[in-house]
């Protein structure tokens, strides 16, 4: 694809690369997350129709799932105009808006948003996990799926011609659904045709990471264009990470701001806390990967915004950057995570 390569597709067009700037790997501006509602557990119905209010919000940062207003962003537009306002004023230059079909995409108002902000957005082509696919998508061949997303990146998504810099935010589950290995395989193929960046979101265990890069090499997959989202909740033991660092994906610790007692998708995972992503994001720069890790926030639900009281698309850059910094993480390797590392992944090759 000669005319993308060596270029960044946002959703006004082509750009140079250098003009990215921090970047935000993984990022949600509008969706629904009405898939994923989880019913709160007995006696707490009443909080979980209650508006959002001062008193209720520590339960809905505990229970972010079990309240079905806050998961609707898309009716967030004009707050999250305003906090993108913000990111800009914080240094921030782009935003990878990787949602994908089955969490509501909506590229029209991300390219209105690019258009009002001045922050670069690039939009994501593909499918999220399996429970969101229609009938009419697990139907489909490897060679259909295939053709959608070449589609969504060359000519454009949902019936406009606003076309997707990345493919992802790919939704797997554990265990890997059937649906979800067509669709990693179409993922493979695509990025074949178009060595575009692409980005995967693993299922909640351990062994799902490794099991989606087996299955990406196996259909021809540029392993090294690849990112793995989520790794804050997903390999936790040290030797593991390492060996899967050593496959050449690019490890995404993206849940930057979330801090949970109890993870309503899976309690047995205990969330880590920032402190502790600095600690595993110094590791790995320590261990000599510094040119792989990527971080961000993926805000998908009402509550992360600064409107409803949560961190809003600017806590990196405004607290998590200078902790780094404390903990003796230097600028240099800062601007390698927020500028030199998506800046090289998001360009076509
Ligand atoms: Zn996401």
């Amino acid at each position: 694809m000669s005319s993308l390569k060596g270029k960044v597709q946002t959703v006004l067009g082509l750009i140079d690369p250098s003009h990215l700037g921090y970047t935000m790997t993984h990022e949600h501006l509008a969706m629904s997350y009405s898939c994923c509602y989880y019913p709160p557990s007995s006696g707490q119905e009443t909080l979980s129709e209650a508006p959002i209010e001062m008193r209720n919000l520590f339960w809905l940062k505990q229970n972010p799932y079990s309240h079905k207003e806050n998961l609707l962003l898309h009716q967030e537009t004009d707050a999250v105009k305003e906090e993108l306002l913000q990111y800009k004023a914080a240094g921030g230059g782009t935003i990878v808006e990787n949602t994908t079909t089955g969490l509501k995409r909506d590229v029209k108002t991300l390219k209105q948003l690019a258009e009002e902000t001045g922050v670069h957005i690039i939009a994501g082509a593909g499918f999220y996990v399996g429970a969101t696919h229609s009938p009419e998508t697990q139907a489909m061949s490897v060679e259909q799926l295939t053709d959608i997303m070449v589609n969504e990146v060359l000519n454009g998504a949902d019936g406009t011609n606003i076309k997707c810099g990345v493919i992802g935010e790919i939704g797997c589950s554990w265990p890997l659904m059937e649906s979800e290995k067509k669709v990693l395989q179409a993922t493979a193929h695509a990025q074949s045709q178009l060595s575009c960046p692409i980005i995967i979101h693993p299922g909640r265990h351990g062994e799902s990471p490794f099991q989606i890069v087996r299955i990406l090499q196996e259909a021809g997959a540029d392993i090294s264009k690849t990112v793995m989202s989520h790794m804050d909740r997903t390999i936790f033991d040290e030797k593991k990470l390492l060996e899967f660092a050593e496959l050449g994906c690019y490890l995404e610790y993206d849940l930057f701001g979330t801090e949970f007692i109890l993870y309503q998708m899976n309690p047995d995972i205990d969330m880590p806390s920032d402190n502790e992503r600095i600690l595993r994001v110094r590791m790995l720069i320590d261990e000599g990967y510094e040119d792989k890790v990527l971080i961000a926030h993926d805000i998908h639900t009402k509550n992360r915004l600064k409107k409803y009281g949560g961190h809003g698309y600017s806590h990196i850059l405004e607290n998590i950057v200078p902790k780094m910094r404390v903990r003796g993480i230097s600028q240099d390797k800062i601007d390698k995570l927020l500028k030199a590392n998506p800046r090289q992944w998001l360009t076509f090759k």
